[in-house]
């Protein structure tokens, strides 16, 4: 059978629910609007709504919108159709910033408590606060403005708020425990006025903001998230995430975690994208070689492949790094039996069939195997195309394909064929056409793939790995010096036969891939080229011409 989407089941089945038996399960995906989500996410989404899911409980999508520095409009949209075309749908769609006033209103009982305080040190005597170094240089010790009285801290942090201090000149730093052996309960920050005043998109008139510490297990609370699921860089915090929670005796939400997913032999990182898109090494931030899931959607990978994927890493707490060939590996193996082929030839040579008089008129079935695919109609015309690399001027024994006077089979076709001569190009050296007949009695050891002349003219993009290394991050010189000058490799004159329209008219094929069709565009209509990969409409296509980007090869080879 074809495998299924995600089993909610199968990665469920131990932890969260065990630790904190509370239904209705309220989970939450709480991303920054500061940048596109990427692969590493989609674990995120997988986990947090799919144990709501599997439970029968709900999540929300919550902004993480507390960093005016670094936001935009377009991730906002971005972020809410990628987790729709992954197959999920909030229940609600919040912000941190619509929480400001409330939480403005809770540091200011916190500090009514003796909670927090406003600290007006520079980064390195924060340091030095801390114990330098790892917190192991010197002892750590508080600032005087921790002994600062109440009703002192409420005016300055009242003066923060009005916008009477420079920025980072002052921040709220909570009171916490710096005896602990955690480094996150080292009295934190809890608000801070940034560097750079741009305006919060959807609060303007706020100029301090809440730091993640403070923000994340108030908002959590105030939205009655009952398993708050985050990666593992976050298990110190969780002794924050449930002091501050305690202290202010609001309602307790649950954190845990999970392992972060990695991918091996490339980067995911903002900053590190940011450069290849601005240095135009890649197209854009949906380019095709990337992780981002834009560029995945892009690229024509199917959303179940993603699910299955993450479900087959399971919900560990590991921090493993997955090599690429793995993902692709399933990807592989979810279109194997789910989409449509056809024959696509990336570097076509004529082939005139001599002793062809007429055309023949064959019907074809687009799977081998199921034929619920239905079938469509393939002309067997006396010039065919065949890949350059299907024909060799000079003939070997261990060589099955076209070579003169060698015949070879044409798949879907009726008859082998037998090269008798060809023409080539004397300044390019390159074979120009070929001239056969039809050979009945040959006991062909291999088929190759064609395309009748009625075939369409399309641009196919071939695909590798962007970088050379599987550690572009370690390479010498970064990883801008580690890009393989292969990674995309154009055909511009590929020939695909003219099945193609209808596998075009009746895409998202099949729904076992996922795609939902509010979301979904031309990456949905795929198909196997026999011989060749899979393939996906690009976005780049026009009505004059097709696209095509080749969303993985049909058999793992080394990618470099
Ligand atoms: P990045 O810097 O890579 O964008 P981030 O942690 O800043 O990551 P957020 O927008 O804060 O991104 O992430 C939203 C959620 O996604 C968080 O719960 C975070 O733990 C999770 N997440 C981010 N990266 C990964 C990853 N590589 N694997 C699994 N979950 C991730
Ligand atoms: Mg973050
Ligand atoms: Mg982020």
């Amino acid at each position: 059978a074809v495998d299924a989407p995600i089993d909610p089941d199968a990665i469920f089945k131990q932890g969260f629910l065990a630790d904190r038996p509370v239904k209705p399960v309220i989970t939450r995906f709480p991303p920054e609007p500061n940048g596109y989500l990427h692969l590493g996410h989609a674990k995120a989404i997988a986990i947090d709504f799919g144990f709501a899911r599997f439970h029968g409980g709900k999540t929300i999508l919550r902004f993480d919108d507390t960093n005016p520095d670094e936001e935009a409009e377009i991730y906002f949209t971005w972020i809410i159709k990628i987790i729709k075309w992954l197959g999920f749908t909030p229940s609600e769609i919040t912000y941190s910033s619509d929480h400001f006033q409330r939480l403005y209103e809770l540091a200011q009982d916190l500090i009514r408590k003796g909670g927090a305080y406003v600290c007006h040190c520079s980064e390195s005597e924060i340091k030095l606060q801390r114990g330098g170094k790892d917190g192991k240089e010197g002892p750590r010790f508080r600032c005087a403005h921790a002994d600062q009285d109440i009703q002192m801290n409420l005016d300055k942090f009242k003066d923060m708020h009005d916008g009477k201090y420079e920025p980072q000149t002052a921040f709220l730093r909570m009171k916490q425990d710096i005896d602990s052996g955690n480094p996150q309960m080292w009295d934190l920050a809890a608000y801070r006025i940034p560097k750079h005043q741009k305006p919060h998109l959807r609060a303007p008139e706020w100029k301090i903001f809440p730091t993640y510490d403070f923000t994340h297990c108030l908002c959590d609370s105030f939205e009655g998230i009952t398993h708050s699921l985050c990666t593992t860089e976050f298990i110190l915090s969780r002794e924050s995430y449930e002091w501050l929670n305690k202290t202010l005796g609001v309602y307790e939400p649950m954190q845990r975690e999970f392992g972060r997913l990695n991918l091996e032999g490339t980067i995911m990182s903002k900053r590190g994208l940011k450069q290849l898109v601005d240095q135009k090494i890649v197209r854009g931030w949906d380019d095709p070689r990337l992780y981002t899931l834009i560029a995945i959607k892009r690229r024509g990978i199917p959303p179940g492949a993603i699910l299955a994927f993450v479900n087959e890493l399971g919900v560990t707490t590991n921090r493993t790094f997955i090599q690429i060939v793995r993902f692709e590996q399933t990807v592989r193996r979810f279109l194997e039996r789910t989409v449509p082929r056809l024959m696509l030839i990336l570097d076509p040579v004529p082939v005139t069939i001599s002793d062809l008089a007429e055309p023949v008129y064959l019907d074809i079935p687009f799977s081998p195997k199921d034929s619920t695919f239905g079938s469509h109609s393939l002309e067997f015309t006396k010039t065919i195309y065949i890949d350059r690399s299907d024909f060799r001027e000079v003939d070997s024994k261990d060589y099955f394909r076209l070579a003169p006077g060698k015949a070879v089979g044409l798949l879907n076709a009726p008859l082998p064929i037998k090269a008798v001569s060809y023409t080539k190009d004397e300044t390019t050296g390159l074979v120009t056409g070929i001239q056969a007949v039809s050979d009945r009695d040959a006991k062909p050891k291999a088929y190759i793939s064609w395309v009748p002349e009625t075939s369409l003219k399309v641009e196919a993009r071939i695909y590798r790995s962007l970088f050379k290394s599987d550690d572009p991050s370690a390479a010498e010189g970064g990883f801008l010096n580690d890009i393989n000058p292969d990674s995309e490799i154009i055909y511009h004159d590929a020939l695909l036969e003219s099945g193609f329209n209808e596998v075009k008219q009746r895409a998202p094929w099949p729904a076992v891939l996922g795609d939902s069709a509010e979301v979904s565009g031309s990456e949905s209509i795929r198909f196997q080229a026999i011989r060749v990969g899979y393939f996906a409409v690009d976005t780049d296509s026009t009505d004059e011409k097709v696209i095509l980007n080749r969303i993985v090869s049909l058999k793992e080879d080394s990618g470099k």
